[in-house]
């Protein structure tokens, strides 16, 4: 099939890779005039492990192409099908901002040959039936299929879904939806757009349901003889439960969980519907930067003023570029507020990078100097970098009173405790471990 996708971003241009390597002939359409040349030149926009590989090997079979609007995609050869992968940022209220959406829409309906159109983007439930209004002619070609991936497993989750959703009026469409899946062997939930809407919205508010639990387990466990590793591994065992996301640490910070599960609580209000749990989910995650500065602020005495407070790492994972709402953008002015002299330092960023996401923090080059002299490490990234470290050779290139705040409780626990550091992590971690 020939396929126009319609942004380039973490969803459309893995999307548009993989769909090349399965043969299909595809345009990827990028309006932001930056990645669209980054594009071009065969470099990936947005970081995601495999993906340049993959980008340049498909490049090279010729199946894959970048324009900068949908008309040159499609002016000199119709497409078949156009996949809609636009963003759906929060607005300043917390609902989802569709406007991308809308224009993307309108787009394609203008699209002669009657192609299939695929929206993918995350959006209400409801949104594609509003849509279907303002474009009745595209009822019979249309379906929502939410995308699911996992950013730092993209391309993995493009190849092998655990399931393919579409949420359609319209089994002609289905069945064009499952050509242009052929590869995909998962199971298929097919169901209205609606549903389908819901699909996505309830499955990112129950993974961050599983974080905000896992780190409300991790305040029951704060000290005496508990130890939160162990309780989460015995946990997370139960096939029923499962250890994916019951992690305790700095909160859900991709770019996904925390706009949607907002969302999806503006739309319940909306409507008048009690979602106690969802409030919770969220308000469990909003007070996280807060309790770590807290935490921070009880070992340094009550005051961080004056205090050099070094962040390691500035993104959420290791895996992702994505800083959209990684904890360390709340986290960072906090400590300025409390007057402490902020140090930055990511192995992935460049000093430029550094500057531009802590403007009025000290960008430094290696974990050393970021180390050494200062009176606090606050470890929001679990790099590997960072855990496997010789943190007896660091700590004592630190400042008094050498507090090290593991928010990712990603360092070797029993290490940092023979350290003369004060070594605090997320639920209390024994000095030894069996
Ligand atoms: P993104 O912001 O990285 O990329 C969107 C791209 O679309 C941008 O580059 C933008 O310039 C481009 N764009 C917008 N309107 C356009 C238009 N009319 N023509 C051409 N280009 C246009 O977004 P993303 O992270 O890929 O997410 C896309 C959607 O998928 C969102 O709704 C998101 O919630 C959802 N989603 C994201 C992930 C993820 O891990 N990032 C996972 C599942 C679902």
């Amino acid at each position: 099939m020939r396929v126009a996708v319609i942004g380039q971003g973490y969803v459309g241009l893995t999307g548009a890779v993989a769909l090349a390597r399965h043969g299909h002939r595809v345009v990827g359409v990028e309006q932001d005039g930056e990645r669209l040349s980054r594009l071009r030149a065969g470099e990936p926009a947005v970081y995601e492990p495999g993906l340049a590989e993959h980008l340049a090997s498909v490049l090279r079979t010729g199946r894959l192409d970048f324009v900068g609007c949908l008309e040159e995609a499609t002016a000199a050869d119709p497409v078949d099908a156009v996949l809609l992968s636009v963003g759906t940022p929060p607005a300043p209220d917390g609902t989802a901002n569709l406007s991308h959406v809308r224009q993307a829409v309108r787009q394609a309906a203008l699209l002669e040959g009657s192609p299939l159109v695929v929206l993918k983007s995350t959006v209400p439930p409801g949104t594609s039936d509003a849509l279907l209004a303002e474009h009745p002619h595209l009822r019979e070609r249309y379906v929502y299929n939410p995308e699911f991936l996992n950013q730092g497993r993209a391309l993995d989750d493009w190849q092998a879904p655990a399931r393919t959703v579409v949420g359609t009026h319209a089994p002609a469409a289905l069945a064009r939806c499952r050509e242009l899946y052929a590869w995909v062997s998962c199971p298929w939930v097919t169901t209205t757009p609606a549903s389908a809407e819901m699909i996505k919205y309830a499955s990112n508010a129950f993974l961050a349901a599983k974080i905000s639990f896992a780190n409300e387990v991790a305040g029951l466990c704060a000290d005496g003889d508990l130890d939160i590793d162990d309780v989460i591994l015995g946990v997370g065992l139960d096939p029923r439960i499962g250890p994916a996301l019951l992690t305790p640490g700095t909160g859900f910070g991709d770019s996904c969980l925390p706009k949607d599960t907002v969302a999806l609580a503006h739309w319940a209000r909306e409507r008048n519907i009690d979602t106690p749990l969802l409030d919770a989910t969220i308000e469990t995650n909003v007070r996280r930067p807060g309790l770590l500065v807290r935490t921070l602020l009880e070992s340094a005495g009550g005051r961080l003023n004056g205090l050099h407070v070094a962040v390691l790492g500035l993104r959420y994972e290791p895996w992702s570029d994505d800083l959209r709402a990684a904890p360390s953008r709340a986290v960072i002015p906090l400590l300025h507020e409390h007057d402490a002299v902020v140090r930055v330092w990511d192995p992935a960023m460049t000093a430029e990078d550094l500057r531009r996401a802590a403007p009025r923090a000290v960008a430094h080059p290696s974990l050393a100097s970021a180390v050494s002299g200062a009176h606090a490490v606050l470890v929001l990234t679990a790099w590997p970098e960072l855990t496997g470290a010789d943190w007896e050779e660091l700590v004592p290139r630190m400042a008094e009173p050498r507090i090290v705040l593991d928010a990712k409780n990603c360092l070797p626990a029993p290490v940092l405790h023979r350290t003369p550091a004060l070594y605090r992590s997320v639920g209390n971690r024994r000095p030894s471990r069996q």
